[in-house]
Parts: structure tokens; C-alpha cells; sequence
């Protein structure tokens, strides 16, 4: 087995950064080396930058409490010390864009958390156990960018990272039309209930961005890689709303769904239960095992105990009914920091790993 690679995470101090780097320690191939973010927290050293924000149940992995954290602008200073590096910032798009290429041309990779560059169509927007193909789209990236082995790959929004799994293995049958609601964590806006008590007991109808998201990022996932980059499919059509809820972790979707060709219950049942993709395939350390998992039990999948299946990695997908205006109806659950952030783009980068596009500086 060859070397771990050295990996920097920007924005490490943050929410999904925090993520990172408790799901990193002790990864099997990978090895945090670097921490950066704004110049607030430069300097300081990690466990002292997070001091106060610290929100994950298990404590500061021991290696990293010690780092000292870089200015994530000083982008040569980084990537010196590092073989890629996961993106996970709060910076207003166009900045965002513009670091990730300044570290994709400073030949370190990139493999963002953020929606800057999700709307680039050479920027392969990926959920590994659907989409790996469009990884082909690295090469134009790459002569675009004029580099040798920096590019970008971003994370899809966590909003639809529960329905579109649920609904992929169901592609042959022709989905048509998609009515979604997602029932979003307090967690996705990079909070607790400490710091947004206004949550508490309530339900706020409006998550800046996100029905865009929800509608339009699944059809890029869904798109054809080509000589310009992914040519976005045509459907489904996606109709969402998206609602904020008082719980911690974890994105729960309601979806209506009709299709070309009906399916049965039995085959939708089938579809979910034989879904394997590459990362199962080739024994990826994070990909989940198995990626779906049906419930029969009328109340499930539950936030607080189904979030956390295969270690937040996998989908669970419950209620499957006949529906009155469309074909089917059914309700899925993702972990939003772990599949739906973190624990996706580690995935991603292991998946990269696998096909050759990481490697040691
Ligand atoms: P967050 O908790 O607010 O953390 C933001 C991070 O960005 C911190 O490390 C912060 O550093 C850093 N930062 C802010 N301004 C910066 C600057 N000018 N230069 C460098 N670093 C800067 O946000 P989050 O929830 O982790 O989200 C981060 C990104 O992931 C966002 O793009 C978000 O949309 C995306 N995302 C979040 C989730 C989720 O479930 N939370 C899911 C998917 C995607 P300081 O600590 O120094 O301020």
C-alpha cells in the first residue's frame, strides 16, 4: 500500500470543516495535514480557533488540535504542504471561485463542499455512487485551466442527496416528474440550537437558494459528459420546497414521482435492494454498505434513528404508497454534514483516488 496522501482542509474551522476533520482522523488513505481558514482563526492554533464552536459529539482528533491554522488565502503557502485539499468555506461565490481556481492552478486539487463552481459545466458535480462517470470531464477542465493535475470536483447541495439516490436505480423505468419537500436540519445553515435559538419549537418555510438547487443540480448529476463539459439531462422535472426544522442533523424528503413506464411496487422494492455502484464495488473505506435500505415500518426513516445508517453514509427510504396524481409516493432521509457534506466529498476524493486523478505531489 502506497504513502497516505497529504491533505489541507480550507475551511476547517466551520461546520462541515469540523466534519472533516473527525472523519478524517484515522482515515485508511488520507491525512490532514494543513487547516486553514479566514485570518480570524491564522495563527491560533485549531483547538483554540474552535473554541466555543466546536459542534461534533467526539472530541478534537488529538493531531489536529495542535495545528496551527494558515490563512486559506495564501494559497502557494498551502499547497505546499498538501497533495489536495476539501473546500468547505462561507465566502460570497465569486471569492470562493476564485480560490478554488487559484488552488486548482497551484496544481493542488480541489474537492469542494461549496456551490461556486457547481454551475461550471467542466466542474464534474458528483454523488460517487451515481455519477462517477462524469469524472471524464476532468481532462477539458484541466486544459482550461492550463494545469497539469489541479482541477475542481464539487459536492452536490445536501438538499437532494436523499431523494436522488432514491430515485437513480429507478431510472429505467423513465421518471417524468418529481414533486419534492425536504425537511431541512438546522445543521445544513452551519448552526446548532445554541447559536439560532430562534428555531426551537418552530419551522421557518424558506432556505435562501436552495428549491433552485434541489431542482436544477439533480439534472446535471443526471447529465451526459461532453466535449464542453456535462450537457445537463432533460428529465425529470423537478418541482421543490424546501423547509427549515428544528432538529440537528439530518435532510428528510418527501417525493412524488410519475415515470414512462410504471414500475411495480415489487420492482421499485427490487431496484432499491440490488442498487450497487462503483464504491461498493471496489471497497471503497467510506462507501456504505449496502447505499439503500428500504424500511417496511410505517414510521420510518426518523431523523434522530436512521440518520446515522452506515455511519450517516447511506439512504434510507420508507412509505412507499401508490399516489393519487402522480405514480408513486415514498419518503428518504440523508445525514446532511456526513453524506450530505463531509462524508460525500471524502467518498468523492477516495473514488478519485481509486481511478488515478490523486496522487502524491
Ligand atoms: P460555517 O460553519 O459558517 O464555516 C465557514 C468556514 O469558512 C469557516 O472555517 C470560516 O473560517 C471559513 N471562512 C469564512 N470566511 C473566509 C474567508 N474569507 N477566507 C477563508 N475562509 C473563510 O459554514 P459551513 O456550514 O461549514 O459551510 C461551508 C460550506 O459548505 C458552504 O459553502 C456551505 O454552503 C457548504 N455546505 C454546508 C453543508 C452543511 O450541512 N452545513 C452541507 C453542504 C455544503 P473562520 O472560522 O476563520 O471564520
Amino acid at each position: 500500500m502506497s504513502e497516505k496522501l497529504r491533505v489541507g482542509v480550507v475551511g476547517a474551522t466551520g461546520m462541515v470543516g469540523q466534519r472533516f476533520v473527525t472523519l478524517l482522523a484515522g482515515h485508511p488513505r488520507f491525512e490532514v495535514v494543513a487547516a486553514a481558514a479566514s485570518e480570524r482563526s491564522a495563527g491560533k492554533s485549531y483547538a483554540e480557533a474552535v473554541k466555543g464552536r466546536w459542534a461534533m459529539g467526539a472530541p478534537i482528533p488529538e493531531a489536529i488540535a495542535g495545528l496551527t491554522v494558515q490563512d486559506a488565502s495564501r494559497v502557494e503557502e498551502v499547497s505546499r504542504e498538501v497533495d489536495f485539499i476539501f473546500c468547505a468555506v462561507d465566502m460570497p461565490k465569486d471569492r470562493t471561485r476564485d480560490l478554488e481556481d487559484r488552488y486548482a492552478k497551484a496544481e493542488t486539487p480541489v474537492v469542494s463542499n461549496n456551490s461556486a463552481h457547481r454551475g461550471t459545466p467542466d466542474v464534474p458535480t458528483v454523488i460517487p455512487e451515481v455519477n462517477a462517470d462524469h469524472f471524464a470531464a476532468i481532462e477539458g477542465q484541466r486544459k482550461r485551466l492550463g494545469t497539469k493535475r489541479g482541477f475542481i470536483v464539487s459536492k452536490p447541495n445536501c438538499s437532494l442527496q436523499s431523494y436522488v439516490p432514491a430515485i437513480h436505480p429507478l431510472r429505467t423505468f423513465g421518471p417524468k416528474k418529481v414533486f419534492v419537500c425536504t425537511y431541512q436540519a438546522i445543521s445544513g445553515a452551519g448552526k446548532t440550537f445554541k447559536d439560532w435559538p430562534e428555531m426551537v419549537d418552530n419551522v421557518i418555510p424558506f432556505i435562501s437558494g436552495e428549491e433552485e438547487k434541489s431542482e436544477n443540480e439533480p439534472m446535471k448529476i443526471w447529465g451526459i459528459p461532453g466535449a464542453g463539459g456535462i450537457v445537463p439531462a432533460k428529465e425529470p422535472v423537478i418541482t421543490s420546497q424546501c423547509i427549515r426544522v428544528p432538529v440537528t442533523d439530518g435532510h428528510l424528503a418527501a417525493v412524488f414521482i410519475s415515470f414512462e413506464r410504471k414500475p411495480s411496487r415489487e420492482a421499485v422494492l427490487a431496484a432499491w435492494k440490488s442498487f450497487e455502484a462503483k464504491p461498493q464495488k471496489l471497497g471503497l473505506p467510506s462507501a456504505p454498505r449496502p447505499f439503500l435500505r428500504y424500511f417496511e415500518e410505517d414510521d420510518r426513516p426518523q431523523t434522530r434513528l436512521d440518520r446515522d445508517f452506515e455511519k450517516g453514509m447511506g439512504i434510507t427510504v420508507g412509505r412507499l404508497r401508490e399516489d393519487r396524481l402522480l405514480d408513486w409516493r415514498f419518503v428518504c432521509l440523508s445525514h446532511n454534514t456526513i453524506r450530505g457534506a463531509a462524508g460525500g466529498a471524502v467518498l468523492i476524493a477516495e473514488l478519485l483516488e481509486a481511478e488515478g486523478y490523486l496522487g502524491r505531489k
